[in-house]
């Protein structure tokens, strides 16, 4: 009996490039688990876990949450059964060390497709101060280029829209210091494995999408 192969899709990217807005429709077209550290963080937080106040401070300040935290809430997360056909990673890896945390799941059998969604510094500024996300669906919107059709209320739930407590230009530009400095490097270590398909994502979400359906897939045309 044949089994088919893990779909494990990993999205690398400043934040604000569109990982979330991505992650949302690859998995509908995969039928696989979108899977955000950043979500199951605040979801850690909004429960007033251990582990979410653990976690709490760190992201209030815009740096990574410690590397053992995270990897046990990844870890709990992708031995559910709804990921034994693959999911797609938002957020994670973060660091080497967790990349290389990553490979040791893996093993051989199973290499990762890695797409990085490459954004400059001053779209992204524009992007998450202009953000706005709601605070039941997570459903996300941009006050300019993607309105509700009702202010500050969500276009699918009804429910009030907030700005994240980390979407302050203060907390966004320590976000991208660590981005560029801890998480950039992933790129080349994807890219010496050859696994890296980069996309530039100041295109409509449409077209990026469409990109990395023909990376995930290149004899997929029904995205064409
Ligand atoms: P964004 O990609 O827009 O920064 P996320 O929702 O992915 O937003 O992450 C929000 C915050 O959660 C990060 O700034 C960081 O503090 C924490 N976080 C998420 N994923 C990780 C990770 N893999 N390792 C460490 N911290 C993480």
């Amino acid at each position: 009996m044949s089994t088919s192969p893990l779909r494990v899709i990993i999205l690398i990217g400043p934040p604000g490039s569109g990982k979330g807005t991505q992650a949302t429709l690859l998995k509908d077209r995969f039928a696989i688990p979108h899977i955000s550290t950043g979500d199951l963080l605040r979801s850690h937080i909004q429960k007033g876990t251990p582990l979410g106040h653990q976690a709490q401070k760190f992201i209030e300040k815009g740096l990574l949450a410690p590397d053992d935290l995270i990897l046990e809430i990844l870890l709990q997360r992708i031995a559910e059964s709804d990921c034994r056909k693959g999911y797609i990673l938002d957020g994670f890896p973060r660091t080497i060390l967790q990349a290389e945390a990553l490979q040791t799941v893996f093993g051989n059998s199973t290499p990762p497709i890695v797409i990085h969604l490459d954004l400059n510094d001053k779209k992204i500024i524009d992007r998450l101060t202009q953000r706005m996300i709601c605070s039941h669906c997570g459903a996300l919107y941009h006050l300019h280029l993607s309105p509700p059709k009702i202010p500050s209320q969500c276009n699918h739930c009804g429910n009030p829209l907030v700005q994240r407590k980390d979407d302050t230009k203060e907390v966004i530009i320590e976000r991208l210091k660590v981005y560029h400095t801890l998480t950039a490097p992933l790129i080349h270590y994807y890219s010496d494995k050859k696994l890296l398909h980069t996309i530039d994502c100041d295109q409509p979400k449409e077209t990026i999408f469409a990109q990395i359906i023909t990376a995930c897939d290149p004899s997929d045309l029904s995205s064409q």
